[in-house]
């Protein structure tokens, strides 16, 4: 059986309170030999929470007052006997106390390891576990949402049934290579034919979040374009909601190229300030920097910035051209003084729902340019609640790779093939998807999965 393992499950830095965490089938008598309090806690309820010091067992002395919370296997995270213990969060008290336990025959816990024996005893699938790890990370809002309906097991739910269902065709299938003399193969191929393409369909509308899913979770890359002192760096600003770029009324004084996560109406952008590119005049010129023009190509989004109290430059014309059949939105900055542009050119070129007019300086607009870009992503409809987005790499691998094979089935049933082979097609794409809920995971595979968890996991 598993040894004992603990670690500080908050984060470093000082806090107000630290918690350590101890799993295992030793974790309550260690604590017991480092805790004094009215009592033992061997003989306490499970889920209860004490009040008491943690002492230097030989002599003792009080280390640190503290809070211990026992909760017993298996209604615990690792389904192991778990304690916490809440002490001050200064950094020396709180290390302290954990080398106390460690001196206890328990063993500090590699990162993850925590939610590595949940998953191993059962209590989360793989992608369960996988979901903890985009929980700790998630970059906003909705990233944490996706993330926290995928710990829910909403993914594996779904996977989960495509294999129940695949197993049944396999099952029918079987009865035929069994008893060929019935002789109903031609019934058997319309049968298999039509099961592989309503697996192939759900397949195919799970991947399809997968490009939400990844937007959401690390964000929209967005480049901000346009001729200098049209207001990028302040729209820069305004979005990273403090000053991260130099704003100047002198033209080309933003040099750096920045990159900032921001969050606009709970959708993530991964801000790349092209306007920290040299700017120059001439627009061309600097449109023609290979810098620049990655930008453009890399972004999933352009937002171009003009200023809509000066006529268009022949440059922005030229940038238009550009960006018009990109995943792109104008923002007519400056709405607060007089309008000068010429709206009808830029109206020619972009729908009514990629412009938007907009103040940077009276920060007026910020929210319609959100809800802009939310249309333009996702169509108007980011609607949570019923969704399972694919987000993790590994799922999308294992999801085309079982669409893969289940194609091949049908290829196979479309050629003739014997039925045995088509059987195997679709054996193996029951297989991807079990490797997805961690049904045939590999050791390695499982310890790289954990390794990139924090500390106390
Ligand atoms: P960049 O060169 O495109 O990065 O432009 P900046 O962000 O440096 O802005 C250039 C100048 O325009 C600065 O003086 C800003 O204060 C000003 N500015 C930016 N947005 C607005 C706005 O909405 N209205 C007005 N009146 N001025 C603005
Ligand atoms: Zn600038």
């Amino acid at each position: 059986m598993a040894d004992t393992i603990a670690a500080i499950s908050t984060p470093p830095g000082e806090g107000g309170i630290s918690v350590i965490r101890v799993s295992g089938a030793d974790s309550i008598g260690a604590a017991d030999r480092i805790f004094s309090f009215k009592g033992k806690l061997k003989d306490v309820p499970t889920h209860t929470v004490h009040y008491g010091h943690v002492i230097q067992p030989a002599t003792g002395e009080r280390v640190e007052e503290a809070l211990v919370t026992v909760m017993r296997g298996p209604r615990s995270f690792t389904t192991e006997d778990v304690v916490e213990i809440s002490c001050h969060g200064g950094i020396i008290a709180v290390k302290k106390v954990l080398d106390l336990v460690l001196e206890q025959d328990v063993r500090l816990a590699e990162p993850g390891e925590f939610t590595k024996r949940a998953f191993l005893n059962g209590r989360i699938d793989l992608a369960q576990a996988e979901a903890v790890i985009d929980l700790i990370r998630a970059k906003s809002d909705r990233a944490y949402k996706i993330a926290l309906r995928q710990v829910e097991g909403t993914l594996s739910k779904q996977v989960k049934q495509l294999r129940h269902r695949l197993v049944e065709l396999m099952a029918h299938i079987e009865v035929n290579i069994d008893y060929p003399e019935h002789d109903v193969e031609e019934m058997t191929n319309a049968f298999i034919r039509d099961k592989c393409k309503e697996a192939l369909a759900d397949l195919d509308r799970l991947l399809r979040t997968a490009e939400q899913g990844k937007i959401l979770r690390e964000g929209i890359v967005t480049a901000i374009v346009g001729r200098p002192n049209v207001g990028k760096s302040s729209l820069l600003n305004a979005l990273a909601g403090e000053s991260k770029a130099i704003v100047t009324d002198i033209p080309g004084t933003t040099r750096d190229v920045i990159e900032e996560y921001v969050n606009l109406n709970g959708i993530p952008l991964k801000l790349l300030d092209t306007a920290g590119l040299r700017e120059t005049d001439d627009i061309v010129e600097r449109i023609g920097v290979e810098r620049s023009r990655s930008a453009l190509t890399d972004a999933d989004l352009i937002i171009m910035v003009v200023n809509r109290s000066e006529p268009l430059h022949e440059d922005e014309k030229l940038l238009i051209e550009q960006v018009r059949d990109k995943m792109s939105i104008v923002v007519l900055n400056k709405s607060d003084l007089p309008l000068q542009a010429d709206l009808d050119y830029i109206q020619a070129r972009f729908e009514p729902e990629r412009i938007v007019s907009m103040s940077v300086k009276e920060e007026e607009g910020l929210e319609r340019l959100g809800q802009a870009i939310g249309g333009l992503f996702f169509g108007g409809q980011l609607e949570m609640n019923d969704m399972t987005y694919v987000s993790n790499v590994r799922h999308i691998h294992l999801l085309k790779s079982a669409m893969r094979s289940l194609e091949e089935a049908l290829e196979a049933v479309d050629g003739q093939i014997p039925i045995d082979m088509i059987q195997i097609d679709i054996s193996r794409a029951w297989e991807h998807l079990g490797e997805l809920v961690g049904d045939s995971a590999h050791e390695s595979l499982l310890d790289q999965i954990f390794s990139q968890f924090c500390l106390g996991k």
